[in-house]
């Protein structure tokens, strides 16, 4: 009896869930502009350097796929507000590492919320004590991101400081694609590069916990965040990361499919 009540709550919760979503994807469709404006265009030249990098025909592609990520996943402000530029941010930050690839959306993302700033592990933001920038959620929170807004700015704020939380957070959901976040992304990592990174990986964090790295430190906390850390500073210091550790460049460049020599 108990068991058949459950059953019909959790089937009546995911019903709602379904709605909920495909509800504001449509809401959310209906207000993206058809076209690209020139005024956003312009934005991402000013704000987002992997854009600026890009000839004509791959910024005409950018744009496209930040209309389909757009209209695809759902950003939700907590708390805070956001507008275009914030949203636009977001799926830039979403296409980089993914531009390569020939993708443009996540099918392991439905939404991403938006925290005003830096949260700890229970969500709370007002506590000051919160030094969490984003997470991917797990359990009861799978498809979902979130970001704090000062770490979207700020991310974009210095392109060439290696240092870009939303970038790295979608690092982690393409290390996800495979059913495992642990730094090895087997779905853009072609087999005879698996075990390369696997030592690359190990020298990596080694030189990092002995503090003979240049990659931050927090990329020695576990193969997982290596690989978004290092995915971070491939993007945003492709020179630096080549001429320092150039069998992690090698192999990034690699699994991103990337032509960067910039
Ligand atoms: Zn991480």
């Amino acid at each position: 009896m108990f068991g058949g009540i459950l059953a019909v709550l959790v089937l009546l919760f995911v019903i709602w869930q379904v709605i909920y979503f495909v509800r504001r994807k449509k809401q959310r469709s209906e207000l993206l502009p058809k076209t690209f404006p020139p005024a956003w265009t312009d934005f991402l030249v000013q704000r987002v350097a992997f854009f600026e990098g890009l000839i004509a025909e791959e910024r005409k592609d950018f744009e496209q796929r930040v209309l389909l990520f757009l209209s695809e996943v759902v950003i939700t402000p907590v708390k805070t507000k956001i507008d275009d530029e914030d949203r636009l941010l977001i799926a830039a930050s979403a296409l980089i590492p993914i531009f390569y690839l020939g993708e443009s959306t996540y099918p392991n993302l439905r939404e991403v919320l938006v925290y005003p700033s830096a949260f700890d592990h229970d969500h709370q933001f007002k506590n000051r004590k919160g030094r969490i920038a984003g997470m991917v959620g797990n359990g009861y929170m799978n498809g979902t991101m979130i970001l704090s807004k000062t770490s979207i700015l700020g991310g974009f704020m210095n392109n060439k400081d290696a240092q870009n939380t939303p970038i790295h957070e979608f690092v982690h959901l393409i290390d996800a694609w495979d059913g495992d976040i642990d730094g090895i992304p087997s779905t853009i990592l072609c087999q005879t590069s698996v075990i390369p990174w696997i030592d690359a990986i190990r020298q990596g964090i080694d030189e990092v916990r002995k503090g003979e790295s240049s990659i931050d430190d927090y990329a020695g906390t576990n193969s997982a965040e290596f690989l978004a850390v290092s995915a971070e500073y491939f993007f945003e210091k492709p020179h630096k990361l080549q001429k320092e550790h150039p069998e992690v460049y090698r192999l990034m460049k690699k699994m991103f499919r990337s032509p960067v020599e910039k």
